[in-house]
């Protein structure tokens, strides 16, 4: 029987990403995009992750804030949609607030669903501000710009990497600020970042196949994810639950370490293989703009959908790309057909959820809703 998956993993050496696209490359794309390049603070974060799950890399990173050490692992509960297990961590309800000037400041309300998020999640923000006109999230030492709604809280989605070590204290700070930009006050929601247990996956691949990982594919890979993920569009087209692009059984669930016929584990798997026919119709899972449409040396023919909010979709290994950069698509659109290019064992599609660049397990976005009027 075909072992229908892919790799979607870095060069084969294990070894860290070496394409370095200068900053002044990114910022070069960002300009032609719809919205400023993510701070170079965001960027060093991203490039934290493995070349499979990411793959932006900057230049020149600057450091981000100490982060707490790990916390507990301890637990069994579920996470949701997914194979992996989650460990319990604390219980989050401390609020501490702070004016700019360290006078009392009205407190924002915060919700985050879930209100922990596991490694390889997402998590939504949403906060009702007062005396603000703008907000900002700052998650994992990262900050976040948040969108208004009409119902007058703001909005973000977040994520955690699947390298993210676990913290049991990862507070969710909101800042708001004037129409002038002068903060108001900055209220803080305890959170933690909770351990995901996902098991290895065990590929075999024949010679033919694992020819495509060379690391010269490496690099060219990582150098396309960067101008992939360079300039996000702003506004969320989206709400709701996303829809699953093909019926596929998964063969390969998201985050899930891999060795490749016997040999070490590698990187964590950057989303989930739906394996299907040859051919069958891949349909977006949101509405949203398509960013790329084009072959890839690893993720073969993968087309790109910019939704909006941070969040992007991503569906490789096509055998047909029936989409073009540019194009607006609805959910259910069809927007190429299930393939095996690139590197894959057979037919079938990788699908990636990301979000500011942090791949996340797709399958819990078919559950759980992290747009921002849901
Ligand atoms: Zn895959």
């Amino acid at each position: 029987m075909t072992d229908r998956r892919d790799t979607a993993q870095p060069a084969p050496d294990g070894g860290p990403p070496t394409a370095r696209p200068s900053r002044r490359r990114l910022l070069l794309l960002a300009s032609r995009a719809a919205i400023a390049l993510p701070s170079a603070a965001m960027l060093a974060a991203l490039t934290g992750c493995s070349s499979a799950d990411v793959g932006v890399v900057v230049s020149t990173p600057t450091p981000l804030p100490t982060a707490s050490p790990a916390g507990s692992t301890a637990s069994t509960a579920q996470s949701g949609g997914s194979t992996g297990v989650r460990a319990a961590t604390v219980t989050p309800t401390a609020t501490a607030v702070r004016s700019a000037s360290g006078a009392a400041a009205p407190a924002a309300t915060i919700e985050l669903r879930p209100p922990q998020v596991g490694v390889g999640e997402a998590m939504r923000v949403r906060a009702r501000v007062p005396g603000a006109a703008t907000a900002s999230v700052r998650f994992r030492g990262i900050d976040y710009q948040m969108l208004p709604q009409p119902d007058g809280w703001f909005w973000a989605v977040v994520g955690a990497p699947t390298e993210q070590p676990p913290q049991a204290n990862s507070p969710v700070a909101v800042t708001g600020r004037t129409a002038s930009g002068q903060p108001v006050g900055t209220t803080e929601q305890a959170s933690a970042i909770v351990a995901v247990t996902r098991p290895v996956d065990y590929l075999v691949a024949s010679e033919a196949v694992t020819a495509v990982l060379t690391p010269d594919a490496g690099v060219r890979e990582e150098t396309l994810r960067a101008q992939q993920f360079a300039a996000y569009d702003r506004s969320p087209l989206w709400t709701g639950l996303v829809q699953r692009p093909c019926p596929g059984e998964i063969t390969t669930h998201f985050g899930q370490g891999r060795s490749i016929n016997g040999g070490p584990v590698g990187a964590f798997h950057s989303g989930v293989d739906l394996a299907d026919d040859e051919g069958t119709p891949v349909h977006a899972a949101a509405p949203g703009r398509v960013v790329w449409a084009a072959p890839m040396p690893i993720r073969g023919n993968s087309v790109l959908i910019d939704h909006g909010g941070g969040v992007k979709t991503g569906y490789h290994h096509l055998s047909a790309m029936h989409v073009q950069p540019g194009d607006a698509v609805d959910a259910g659109k069809t927007i190429g057909l299930v393939g095996m290019t690139g590197f894959a064992t057979g037919p079938h599609l990788h699908w990636e959820i990301t979000v500011w660049g942090v791949n996340v397990d797709p399958i819990t976005w078919l559950t759980q809703p992290f747009g921002p009027e849901s």
